[in-house]
């Protein structure tokens, strides 16, 4: 029989001392101390959480042949390793463009195939399950649905490698616990992602909180990556808070880029343009040496080549 706890608990100070961190610690499945190894997760033939860093990078939302095409030549060539592309979209308001559905997966499937490049797609709900897992290689969470219990229970049954984005208001805690769900459910390849999050600074889209990255790679053996698109909300601040999160121990980064982003869908004040992405990668690898690392490779003679 399953022995329930009380209380949910907290990870925060204070809360800590009475929270499941403490009294529970060995218990959850999340934490590093549970597991001392940690967890590689590979997506295709990329991994994640190992030495290398892998940037997943590619539109907001799939919009077309043509734009999908750039973007994932874009990718190819700048030397990333997965692209990303949302065909059901999380939209604040009912009127935006909710994205393709079905014809854009098989789009974003069919240049992910053409490059080599395993693909990234948003799940919105359990019944998009089955069609999403078919064509994309890590299955997406998105900061809205962090906390939808019953998606990740699904979520928890499928043979596909989950990113787990972090909810705009979730707490460290809550975002674990819901990684945890994952876990529980015996889907064990799980990537975590900082997006940002909401704050009294009305400046900036979403608040990036790096600390949250330090925290999550010192108490759990997930991988961790960040997604400074949608931290920033600002193009101009994405370059900068890449290279900090590769300085920060992430293990990578989701990228929104687009061939034209002015006439962008969804998102695209944050999109970089193909200069800009192509800037970043070229400035990444000097950024990951400052914490001894470098870009994934898939071939690991290169890497340990690289690393002397
Ligand atoms: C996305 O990555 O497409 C997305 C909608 O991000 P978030 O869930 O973090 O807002
Ligand atoms: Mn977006």
């Amino acid at each position: 029989m399953t022995s329930w706890l009380a209380d949910d608990g907290d990870f925060a100070t204070g809360a800590s001392s009475k929270g499941w961190l403490a009294s529970t610690s060995g218990s959850h499945k999340v934490l590093r101390s549970f597991g001392k190894v940690r967890t590689r997760v590979r997506v295709g033939g990329v991994e994640i959480g190992g030495e290398g860093f892998a940037v997943i990078a590619g539109p907001c939302a799939v919009e077309g042949a043509e734009q999908v095409e750039a973007c994932a030549a874009l990718v190819h060539q700048g030397g990333a390793h997965l692209l990303r592309g949302g065909v059901f979209k999380p939209r604040t308001s009912p009127y935006a463009f909710q994205g393709m559905g079905e014809p854009g997966l098989r789009l974003l499937a069919d240049a992910g195939r053409r490059y080599g490049l395993p693909i990234v797609v948003e799940v919105m709900d359990a019944g998009q399950i089955s069609l999403v897992s078919e064509q994309a290689d890590l299955l997406q969470v998105g900061a809205r649905n962090m906390q939808n219990f019953s998606l990740l229970r699904a979520l928890s049954k499928v043979r596909r490698p989950i990113l787990l984005k972090r909810g705009f208001s979730a707490t460290i805690s809550e975002w674990l616990l819901a990684a945890e769900y994952l876990l529980d459910g015996g889907n064990e390849q799980v990537v975590l992602c900082e997006r940002g999050i909401r704050t009294f600074e009305p400046s900036i889209r979403n608040t990036l909180d790096l600390s949250a990255v330090a925290f999550a790679k010192l108490r759990t053996h997930l991988p961790v990556i960040v997604d400074p698109s949608h931290a920033t909300g600002d193009r101009d601040l994405v370059i900068p808070m890449s290279l900090a999160a590769a300085v920060s121990g992430a293990d990578g980064l989701l990228l929104e880029v687009h061939p034209a982003p002015h006439q962008a869908l969804c998102d695209g004040a944050q999109a970089l343009t193909p200069a800009m992405f192509q800037e970043l990668m070229r400035r990444l690898p000097s950024a990951l040496a400052v914490v001894d690392r470098q870009l994934w490779q898939s071939n690991p003679t290169a890497m340990a080549v690289a690393s002397r």
